[in-house]
Formats: C-alpha cells, structure tokens, sequence
C-alpha cells in the first residue's frame, strides 16, 4: 500500500483516503489553481498508527521520498540553515472535527535556520516573528504544553513595550520572546524545543495522529455519530507567508453567503498575519472587499477563483488563502457548512443557474433542515437565564406559565393563559394538559416517553428526562438546581431543539415555513420571503420525484385537515384509543365493568353513535383519501383509575361508612385485569377476541359512517386494521365478524363500501409468518414501535431513559433504534415479510405507522425495501415527502 500521495497525485473524491482537506488540496492542484507543493499522508497510515501503536514501517521512508522531491522542487531543503524550506503539518479526516490538532506552521524553523530565513526574506522581524509562532504552536499542539503560557509571554512583552498589536514588537523584542518560549517548553515538557526540522516534522505528524482519539474529538464524533475507526490524514505543505509586510496578508472567503445563500464577495482579510491569526481574532480583520483597494491584481484573481470553484464543485466553497508578496495562494477550500435556511436557498439557486439538476439539488437539502425550519425559535439576541438541561424531545420554543397538572393547565388555558406543563413524567391521563398546553416538561424519561411521543405527534414543544430539576407536584413546584424555586404561575420558557430550559419569558418567533405549509403564506406572493419560495420549489422537486405516498398518523378531524395542508396522501394510522378518553371513559369503565350481557350490549350500544360521528368527521376531512383505522389496541387498564389511589378511595370511603359499591366494583376490576406486563398483555387484537361485542361496535360504526358519508356524496375510503396479530387464525375470526357486520350495514344502506381489512405487521411472529397472514389481510401496516420493543426485548417505555445512555456510550448503536429503524434486524424483518406478504397476494398494500415513518434515515430504508407508503405525525409529513424524494433520487 502507498501511505503518502503527492497533491498532483489525489483528486476530490478521494476523501476517505487523504481526508476533506488534502483531497481538496489536491482537485485545486489539478485544476491548476495555486496551491503550494505538497502531500497527504492517508488515513490508512493514521489507522495502521492507531490500531498498532506504532507507524507502518513503509511511513517513514515514503515521507522522506515525498520530501526529497518537494526539496527538489523548491530549490531547498528543509530547515536548510541558509534558505530554509518550511512546511506545515496540518489534520485533514473525511469530516471536519473540531477537537483536532489543528495546524504547525513554520516546520523548519531552528536557531540556526531562522538567521537564513531572516537574511532570504530580508526582514529579521519576520523571521523571528516566524520562529516565536513555531514554538508557540509546537509547544502547545505537539508537546501538550498549556497555550496560556505562551499567550501570557507575548502579553507580558508588548506591556513591556507599551505596545497593543504584536506587529508592532520588533526583532529584537521577538529574539527576546524565543528565548522566553524556549524557556517554557523546557520546564513544561521537560524536553528542549526540537533543533532537528525533521523531527519537528515527525512529531507533528504522530501528533496528528494522537488528536484523533483526543477527548473533545472523541465525544464530537459521538455527537455527531461519526465513526471512531476512521482515522484521519495529515497534510504537509510548503510554507506561503502572509506575514511578510503590508503586502501580505491572508483571509477567508465564501463563494456566497453561508446565512443567505446571496453571491457576493463575503470574507475577511487580514494584513500582513499567518492564518491562525485570523480564527484566534488577535487583530481586526477587515471585509474581504476591502482587498479589492489593497491589492487588486490578488483580489481580482482570488475573485476569478471562487467563480471558477464554484463552477466546479456547483456548490457554495468556503476558501483559506494567503497572499506573500502580492502573490495570492490557495491553502484549502471545501464545500462550506450553511445554516438550513441557507441550503434550500442555494439548492434552489443554483438550479437557476443551471449548475445541478432538481434531482441533485434534493441531495444539498435534509429533512433533518426542512424540521429544524418548521419550528418556531427563540430569538437568539435574547438574554436568557437557563436552569436545566433535559433531552430535546420534540422540537420548538415553547413559553409559558408552569403549572403542574393537568386540570390546571386546561383550567389556565380556558382563561387565556399560556401554560407549560410540568410533570414528573406523564401518562395518557395528562393527555388534555398536553393539548391545553404550550409547552411540556418532564423531569423523567427518554425520548420514546409517553411524553415525548405525545408531543411529537401534536407538534408540540417537549423537553424530557430534566434530571436536575426536582418537580414537586404535590407542592406545585419544581426546585432547580442553586435552590432557586419555580412556583406554580412563574413563566418558564422550553427549547425543545436543545432541550434547555429558562426562567422567565424568552421572546420567541414563528417559523414562515410552517406559515407557508398552513396556508397563511403562499409562495409567489409579494410578501413571501426567499425562504418560502425555495422551500415550495424544493418540495414541489420532492413530489415529483418520489415513490412513496406519505400518510398522516391522525386521529381526529382537526389533524387530519392539518395533515392535508402539508400534504398528506391520507392517514395511515387512526388511533382509536384516543377517543374513549375523557367524557366517555365513564362509557368504557361500564364496558369493563359489566356483568351481564346486557349491560354490556347497553354501554356499546351507547358508544356506537359517538364512534360513528369521530369516523364521519375524520371521513370528510379525509374525503377521497384512504383513511386506516385501527382497532382498539391498549390494554382496558388504562381506561381505568390508578390501583393506588382508587384503593385509597375505597379505604377512605370505608372508615368513613360511606357509599362505595361503585369504587369497589372498579378496584376489583382493576385488580382482575392488572397485568405484569401490559405491553405484552391483553390488548390488541386480543381484546377483540376476549371482549364480546367490542370490535363488533367498532366496525359498525366505521361502516355506518361510511355509509353516511357516500349518501351524502362522499367519497370515504375506510381500511380496518387489526392491531398486534401474531397468527393468521386471530385475524381470521376477527375478520369473518368484521364481513359480516359490514354486508349487514350495506345490505342496510344500500351502499357498497368496500372496506379493506388488513393487519399491523408489530409482532415477530407476524412478520416470520408473513406469508400465511397476507391470506387473510388487505394491506399490512408494519408497527415499528412495538415491532422494535419485541425484536429486541426492549421496553418502549422505560429502556430510553434508564440504560441507552450507557448503551449509545459504548457505541452499541449510534441511536435509539425507536427513533431510526435498526436495519439489519428489525429492519430485515420488515423485508422478508414484505417480500413474504407480496409472494402470497401480489400488490399487496404495504405501509409502515410507527415512529419511524416520519423519520429520515428511516424513510429511505422503507423506500428501498418498496413499501407503498409511510405515516407519520402531520407535523412530520413534509419531512418525510422531502426524505421520500431524496430516496428516490
Ligand atoms: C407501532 O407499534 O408501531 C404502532 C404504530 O402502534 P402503537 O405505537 O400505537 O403501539
Ligand atoms: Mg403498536
């Protein structure tokens, strides 16, 4: 293997190999650009280093083969004493990591050879000026020594001298500062400052190597779910001087505007200064434009440069250059980073441009920007006072009183105010103080929380899991950390894009994107801002491009229309749950109560009507669209009280003497149905079987809506879905009742309906049994969430927030596999029974509901695997037609 490519010898694509920088040094190389001379020692060298402890045997003779012909290209040797080459030795992995040893210039530079290098460049300032960055730089990058050291000398220097800006010291004060800097590598690394330019050279290289699995880098690739076993490359390149005199100088430059997206001439310049001069912001820089009266031979040249980077990489190209003597070079450039606002834009402008394709400009765009665009924001000029961090559970900026139940949020809310609700965590019970609510807040749980789900579907603020704020709600109140107390009524404010919390109001603005997808703003009109219109253009590329429809998980008239607006091709999940809450649960609770027959009939008789008009409406939101509703699925104890406190009720009304016939009927129920494990329980299509009567209602309702809706010249498209089926015969007899009450209510009605009848795909053995199900369902609908909880034995609603901080530490997965599908299990059950389930009834409709259907990584899998559709929360539609394009792409 070769471990070290000259920069004629890489090109752009060779990332992996020679790292973002060295393969870009290397295409502006080619392009004939001017870059200094130089090489790129490769990842794999760095990997080899990494993995064995010491440097592949070859590294060393290749780098001085590499440096013998840089030697005979410049007319001089490194270090050489009269006319010293210099180099820098630079990191360079695929991705650009903060946290990595940066950059030594000036390798070469010794007692002696910095004497040539004054009498070359004739200008002793310079020279010394040079060797005092050397050591400086060296000290502190490659020998580990504490870079305050060396920042107080040169502080203390310039006192001496009564002087502000270090070019102001002069040679004899900078000959002054080596010896000072000598002085601290000596007592801080208890070694001299290295005289040999060749072991300068290779320690500054091992140097590059060690950074990789520095702390900051390590934890920076965690965050950013970077791999740890790539390594990184090292870049050695001759020496350019900025710091030569006022006709030097060096800047940054970007070929557009990163926040806007506008061409234009945006960078900063600065004279006569080395590089890190300009990052440390020692001295003011002034506006890349002013070159243009500097030197405008070099501004002229760098600005042909950028058009013809950008031409070339068509994108925006963020730019390092130095100019010595007049003469302007190149030392790196790289597609830039931009806020989301600006991708879509530049997507969108340089399609006008005709420099990419709509298919390519879906490339320069991620849901993940589209999501972070779709949420309203604290202003960022605000002062804030946080007191807590918590997971960001569901994005947004939230502001409102605390208050910490659920009645009072609603109670609040009624009477205008805005409320945050916080709990310690929640459960279906708080389900009204969420919706009243502007914001939620818990103390406990992870990102699959009830709390965070709930949220994300309603769109709504959360921030989860704050562990170090104390919610007392007994006390109404939460202590944070410092003592400081938030009574019931304090304004709070939530970041649920960070998952900070604040005292006190933080102004918040909303988002022109949501605006544009509700219909308030509308693309092509006067007042519709650059954002909007790209982000209708680029959706609009989306549509067109993509295969998969996108459903809406909805379950009420009011979302589901939310869900058109953005662009839902109907809804794939209609939880039913949701609506036996509040003012029926009485109805339920005399369902799980009764004792005869009869009263049994009673209840669902009376559930009937109320089912119905829930369907007529969702059918008419929804009308013309597929519509699936799902039975059922939870188990009935979370339709009744608490164990706890329903037995304090009843012991209460006991020693009281009072009546409690009804209370103790209920505990006992409670006691009958309590469960070890619920999620595992009776529920789902269990409770279909094992309830008389109850999926019997349920149909009926969605039918005789149906029918209502055509004989008012609807067009509703019902799908029944059955939930958590693990065997074909479950379905079956659901099935064979569910046919016959619906030729019952057409035969009634006069209407043909035709209702699908399908399944959840949620259980293992559902998806091992894939091929025998499909025999009796119309469409499956796979339910990652619970699939996920059983395929890997992990409890939705606690592992989160008790062991996956461990787990995503060690780096057993980069993230939850409930927020994005695991591939190579789940997500290999998911393919085979699909391929199972079409194998058995060709066509056979396939789509996904969980979670992971609003998800981006997920998306393009369920792309791949050739799903019909995915579903998601309405807030999560345009994320996933984006995504859905993108796959398709
Ligand atoms: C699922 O399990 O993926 C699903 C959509 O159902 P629920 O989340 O309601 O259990
Ligand atoms: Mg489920």
């Amino acid at each position: 293997v070769k471990f070290v490519y000259d920069f004629t010898e890489g090109n752009k694509d060779l990332k992996d190999l020679l790292g973002g920088k060295g393969a870009n040094l290397a295409e502006m190389t080619n392009l004939g650009l001017p870059v200094p001379p130089g090489f790129t020692i490769t990842t794999e060298a760095c990997k080899v280093y990494l993995d064995s402890g010491e440097e592949p045997a070859a590294l060393r003779d290749e780098v001085s083969a590499h440096l013998a012909a840089l030697e005979e290209r410049m007319g001089k040797k490194l270090g050489q004493a009269d006319d010293p080459l210099l180099v820098s030795v630079r990191s360079g992995a695929k991705f650009s990591m903060p946290g990595m040893m940066d950059t030594v210039l000036n390798i070469g530079l010794s007692d002696k050879s910095v004497q040539g290098l004054a009498k070359q460049a004739g200008d002793e300032r310079f020279a010394w000026d040079s060797y005092r960055r050397l050591i400086q730089m060296f000290g502190k990058t490659v020998l580990g020594v504490d870079g305050d050291l060396f920042e107080d000398a040169l502080e203390a220097a310039k006192q001496a001298k009564k002087v502000s800006v270090d070019t102001e010291l002069e040679a004899a004060d900078l000959k002054k500062l080596v010896t000072k800097f000598k002085k601290v590598v000596k007592t801080e690394a208890g070694r001299d400052f290295p005289q040999d330019p060749r072991e300068q050279m290779d320690l500054a290289i091992t140097a590059v190597f060690d950074s990789w699995n520095g702390d900051r880098a390590k934890l920076y690739r965690r965050q950013e779910r970077i791999p740890h076993d790539l390594g990184t490359a090292v870049n050695v390149c001759s020496m350019v001087f900025g710091n030569l005199g006022p006709d030097s100088g060096t800047g940054v430059a970007f070929t557009r505007d990163p926040a806007s997206g506008h061409q234009g001439v945006y960078g900063d310049y600065l004279q006569n200064a080395q590089g890190e001069d300009v990052v440390a912001g020692i001295r003011n820089t002034v506006a890349l434009a002013e070159l243009e009266q500097i030197d405008k031979k070099s501004y002229d040249q760098l600005m042909q440069i950028m058009e013809t980077l950008e031409n070339h990489y068509k994108d925006l190209c963020d730019i390092e250059f130095t100019i010595e003597r007049g003469q302007l070079w190149m030392l790196q450039t790289r597609v830039g980073k931009r806020t989301a606002g600006a991708a879509f834009r530049i997507a969108t402008q340089l399609v006008d441009q005709g420099l990419i394709d709509e298919a390519e400009a879906l490339q320069r765009v991620t849901g993940a920007q589209l999501a972070q665009l779709m949420f309203p924001r604290f202003d960022e000029h605000a002062k804030v006072e946080q007191i807590g961090r918590g997971i960001a559970a569901s994005p947004g900026a939230a502001v409102g009183k605390a208050v910490f139940d659920s009645y009072t949020a609603v109670k609040w809310s009624r009477s205008g105010e805005k409320v945050i609700l916080v709990r310690r965590e929640t459960n279906p019970d708080d389900l009204d103080g969420m919706i009243a609510a502007e914001g939620i807040l818990t103390s406990r749980g992870g990102k699959t929380s009830h709390a965070a789900v709930v949220a994300r579907g309603m769109g709504k603020t959360c921030v989860c899991g704050a562990e170090e704020l104390e919610v007392d709600t007994k006390r109404r109140r939460m202590i944070v950390p410092g003592g400081h107390v938030v009574e019931e009524g304090d304004l709070i404010s939530i970041d649920g894009s960070s998952g900070k919390v604040y005292l006190g109001e933080v102004p918040v603005v909303p988002s022109p994107v949501v605006e544009y997808f509700e219909g308030r703003m509308h693309a092509g009109a006067d007042d519709a801002d650059e954002l909007v219109e790209a982000v209708h253009r680029i959706m609009a590329f989306a549509d067109r491009k993509r295969r998969l429809r996108v459903r809406a998980n909805a379950d009420n008239a009011e979302d589901a229309l939310r869900a058109r607006r953005f662009g839902a091709q109907g809804i794939g999940l209609c939880r039913t749950e949701h609506m036996f809450l509040g003012d029926r649960r009485e109805l339920v609770e005399r369902l799980i109560l009764a004792d005869t027959e009869t009263e049994r009939e009673e209840s669902l008789k009376e559930l009937l009507p109320l089912q119905r008009q829930d369907f007529v409406e969702i059918f008419e939101a929804m009308d013309g669209l597929p519509v699936t509703i799902r039975l059922l699925d939870p188990p009935l104890h979370e339709f009744l009280p608490d164990i706890t406190e329903l037995s304090v009720r009843v012991a209460l009304a006991e020693s009281r003497q009072e009546p409690h016939e009804n209370d103790l009927r209920l505990l006992q129920a409670v006691h009958r149905l309590h469960e070890q494990n619920p999620m595992l329980g009776l529920r789902g299509v269990r409770l279909g079987l094992v309830i008389p009567g109850l999926f019997t209602m349920q149909v009926r309702a969605i039918a005789e809506a149906a029918a209502e809706r055509k004989a008012a010249k609807g067009d509703p498209r019902a799908e029944i879905m059955i939930p958590l089926v693990g065997t074909v015969q479950e379905l079956e007899i659901v099935r064979e009742e569910a046919d016959r009450v619906i030729a019952e209510v057409e035969a009634a009605s006069g209407a043909q309906l035709k209702l699908a009848i399908g399944t959840m795909i949620e259980l293992p053995r559902a998806a091992l049994t894939a091929a025998q199900i499909a025999e009796a369902a119309e469409f499956f609908s796979f339910g990652t969430n619970d699939l996920t909880q059983t395929v890997w034995g992990f409890s939705r609603d606690d592992v989160e927030a008790s062991f996956f901080t461990a787990y995503l530490e060690k780096g057993i997965f980069g993230v939850s596999p409930f927020e994005t599908i695991d591939r190579d299990g789940v997500g290999s059950l998911v393919k085979a029974a699909a391929e199972a389930g079409r194998a058995t009834r060709p066509g056979l409709k396939l789509g996904v509901c969980g979670e992971h259907g609003g998800d981006p990584e997920s998306v393009h899998f369920f792309h791949e695997v050739g799903l019909d559709y995915v579903s998601c929360s309405p807030f999560r539609i345009p994320v996933a037609r984006l995504e859905a394009g993108r796959a398709a792409s």
